[in-house]
C-alpha cells in the first residue's frame, strides 16, 4: 500500500440534501474512505435551483467556495462539494441534460480531484398549467410522486413558492390556492437530490467516475488522480490512412512528478470511418 492511500481517511461532504447517502457505500468499499456530512452547512447560501438566490460563479468555483468554507470552519483535511446544473445537453441540444460536478479538496496531499459528467437521464422540466388535468398530466410525465414538484406563482420573481411537493393531495391543494390568486401556476421539477431519484442516479455515476480517478495512480510515484490531460486527435482513416479528427490517444499527466503516459487507441478503435475523413468525404 502506498503512502498516498486513502484507506481510513474521513471525507467531509458539504451538502444538506442527503447526497452523502448516495455516495457513502462506494467511497467506503472502493477507497476505504468514511464519508460524513458537514454539520450545519447551508449550501443554499451559495445559490439554489429554484432561483431565490442567483448563482454568480461557475459550478467549479461554487464547489471550491463550499469546500473552502468547510475547511475554514472545521478540522477536516479532505472536503467534497457537489454542483448540479440543468439545461440543454451540450451534445444533444434538443434534449434536457443534467450535469453533476464533484470536487474534492485534499489538504493533506495538496491537490484537488474533480469530475463532471453530463446525462440525458433527467426529468428536468417546467411549464405553466391552468387546470387540474394539465397539472396532473405534467405530474405524470415527470414521474410524480417519486419525483417531487415545485409550484410557483410565476416563472421568475415568484411571490409564492411551494417546494418538495410529493403527495397528490398537497399538489392539488397548493395548486388550487395559487390558481385562485394568480390564475395560472408555474410547475417545475424539484431537482434537489433527495426529491429526485433520477438525479441521485447521475450523482452516483459522477461519484463512481471520481472514485475511479482517485484510484488511478501515477506509475512512477503512485500519486493518486492520474488523470487524462490531453486528447490527441489523428485516428487514421480506414480507407486512405490519413489522420482524422477522431481521438488517437489519451495522455495522462501526474500532478506530483509530471510523469506522462500515453494510451493509444483508447476507445478500442484503430481506424475511423471514411465518412468522417476530410480527404475521402470533404
Ligand atoms: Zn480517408
Ligand atoms: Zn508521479
Amino acid at each position: 500500500m502506498s503512502s498516498y492511500s486513502f484507506n481510513g481517511r474521513t471525507l467531509v461532504f458539504a451538502t444538506m440534501h442527503q447526497k452523502e447517502r448516495i455516495l457513502k457505500t462506494d467511497f467506503l468499499n472502493q477507497l476505504g474512505i468514511t464519508l460524513v456530512v458537514a454539520n450545519a452547512f447551508d449550501s443554499d447560501a451559495f445559490g439554489t435551483f429554484s432561483g431565490e438566490i442567483e448563482r454568480t460563479q461557475t459550478p467549479l468555483e461554487t464547489a471550491r467556495l463550499k469546500c473552502e468554507a468547510v475547511l475554514a470552519q472545521t478540522q477536516a483535511d479532505m472536503v467534497m462539494a457537489s454542483e448540479g446544473t440543468f439545461g440543454a445537453h451540450p451534445h444533444y441540444a434538443f434534449l434536457p441534460g443534467n450535469n453533476e460536478l464533484l470536487l474534492i479538496v485534499d489538504k493533506r496531499l495538496q491537490t484537488e480531484f474533480v469530475t463532471s459528467i453530463w446525462s440525458t437521464a433527467t426529468n428536468f422540466d417546467a411549464r405553466y398549467v391552468s387546470s387540474n388535468s394539465e397539472l396532473m398530466a405534467f405530474a405524470k410525465q415527470i414521474g410524480f410522486p417519486e419525483h417531487a414538484l415545485i409550484l410557483k406563482s410565476s416563472e421568475t420573481h415568484a411571490l409564492e413558492i411551494s417546494k418538495g411537493i410529493c403527495t397528490k393531495a398537497e399538489l392539488l391543494n397548493v395548486f388550487a390556492q395559487l390558481q385562485a390568486r394568480y390564475g395560472k401556476v408555474y410547475a417545475e421539477t424539484d431537482m434537489r437530490a433527495l426529491y429526485n431519484p433520477k438525479r441521485q442516479a447521475v450523482i452516483r455515476e459522477a461519484g463512481k467516475a471520481l472514485i475511479e480517478l482517485m484510484a488511478s495512480t501515477c506509475p512512477n510515484c503512485q500519486f493518486p488522480g492520474f488523470a487524462i490531460t490531453e486528447y490527441v486527435p489523428g485516428l487514421p482513416c480506414a480507407q486512405c490512412q490519413q489522420p482524422t479528427r477522431a481521438i488517437r490517444e489519451h495522455i495522462r499527466t501526474c500532478k506530483n512528478c509530471k510523469h506522462q503516459s500515453a494510451m493509444l487507441f483508447p476507445n478500442g478503435k484503430f481506424t475511423e470511418d471514411p465518412m468522417y475523413c476530410n480527404y475521402c468525404n470533404p
